[in-house]
């Protein structure tokens, strides 16, 4: 049997998204910025889209900024505020909402287990002078909203906190997060990659200024994603060029992969509740299934998680080796995020969860969606509680005879 069970890392291009991009792949090929017919028929397709992925969200089209995925709408909005408010003081955006008069924005604030599209931007503003706050997590993921409060400063200009973790599931509480940086007249900048497409979200009413999705967490294609900013928020671009994307981002429109995505996300805005209702129904069974291994312990929020995730930590197997393990097995899963595989140091997620190192080693995120059928969880359950076996059986630090780890 083959599973993947690796949806947070990507999905698989949904056949709707696909037909809907073939033609801007074959026949239309026209650059949407030239004015010949062919050309109209992309720069209509690609609107089209605009106004699809702004209708699922709550938002006006015009607020809507095509870009080449999560990562660059993630850079993009840290860069941009920190760039829009340096020298700007009160001027400009809601930083006028708080009253708090003209001061440079020099301050922003995090939380520890974003993506590190977010982290790692943040470091790089910190090394240009930027102060950095990064905001701990409780043990089950979740960010207080009464530290973010207490966190603001004067010359706070961002607060960025992720919809929803990729690697253990949590939803934050982003609605009372915004609530207070808007009290505050500060931006707020959330990470929904994980999110859209997975869990309603509605913007007309959500606190929040920026907002980053990208195509392929969806069924949609990979390289194409888009960042959200409200009305009355203005950044600087990120890239320069010919001035696509009304001067802001610059770069030939990827029409297909704006079609694919609006596709993709129509689709599961359509199925969503129906999704939530199978996929986490056979994510409960998951989990409780292997919960009973022993010294397992589920990651996240056993409540406000992600309707597909389940994941764990094992003690005494490397999660690594599991993954490997599992592969054979033809189950495809993940230790730790994608990204951080290959190196050794255990995710920066997992230990802001005061996990420690060498229980955050046994780490695996199994993340599942509404295509996955009940036999495939079936299958799950068996291989992972086989591979934790064979994985402890190897391991110095388990011993076999008291099916316990060694102290
Ligand atoms: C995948 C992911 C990203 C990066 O998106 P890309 O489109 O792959 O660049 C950013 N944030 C989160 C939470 C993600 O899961």
């Amino acid at each position: 049997m083959f599973v993947y069970a690796d949806n947070a890392a990507t999905m698989p291009l949904s056949p709707a998204a696909l037909s809907a991009m073939r033609p801007f792949l074959e026949e239309n090929y026209g650059n949407a910025s030239s004015i010949y017919s062919v050309a109209r028929d992309a720069r209509r397709a690609l609107e089209d889209a605009r106004r699809t992925i702004a209708g699922a969200l709550g938002a006006a089209p015009e607020e809507i900024y095509f870009t080449a995925g999560g990562t660059e709408a993630d850079n993009w909005a840290l860069v941009g505020a920190c760039e829009a408010k340096r020298n700007q003081g009160g001027q400009g955006g809601q930083r006028d909402r708080g009253g708090r008069g003209a001061q440079d924005g020099r301050h922003m604030i995090v939380s520890a287990i974003e993506h590190h599209a977010v982290l790692h931007t943040a470091q790089h503003l910190q090394k240009q002078g930027f102060e950095l706050t990064v905001l701990p997590v409780d043990k089950l993921g979740r960010v207080a909203a009464s530290q973010v409060q207490e966190a603001l400063r004067p010359d706070t200009v961002l607060v960025s906190c992720m919809t929803a973790n990729n690697e253990v599931g949590t939803i934050q509480p982003i609605e009372e997060i915004g609530r207070l940086c808007h009290a505050s007249g500060v931006w707020f900048h959330t990470d929904a990659v994980q999110a859209i497409g997975h869990i309603p979200l509605d913007l007309s009413s959500l606190p929040v200024d920026m907002l980053s999705l990208s195509g392929h967490k969806f069924g949609g294609p990979k390289g194409i994603g888009a960042l959200f900013l409200r009305r009355g928020v203005r950044l600087p671009p990120l890239l320069h060029g010919g001035g696509h994307e009304r001067g802001l981002r610059s770069g030939t429109e990827n029409v297909a992969g704006a079609v694919g995505m609006a596709a993709a996300l129509r689709e599961s805005t359509l199925g969503m509740a129906e999704d939530i209702r199978r996929t986490s129904a056979m994510r409960d069974r998951l989990i409780a299934a292997l919960s009973a291994i022993p010294y397992a312990f589920l990651t996240g929020d056993p409540e406000n998680r992600l309707p597909g995730n389940a994941s764990f930590v094992f003690a005494c197997v490397e999660g690594e080796s599991l993954v490997l393990n599992l592969d054979m097995a033809g189950v495809c899963a993940s230790s730790g995020s994608a990204c951080s595989s290959g190196s050794l140091d255990p995710s920066h997620v997992l230990l802001a969860l005061g996990l420690p190192h060498e229980v955050a080693h046994g780490s695996l995120r199994l993340t599942i969606s509404g295509d996955t059928t009940p036999e495939q969880v079936d299958y799950l359950i068996s291989q992972v509680i086989a591979a934790v076996a064979r994985g402890r059986a190897m391991s110095p630090l388990w011993d076999a005879a008291a099916q316990k780890p060694i102290q």
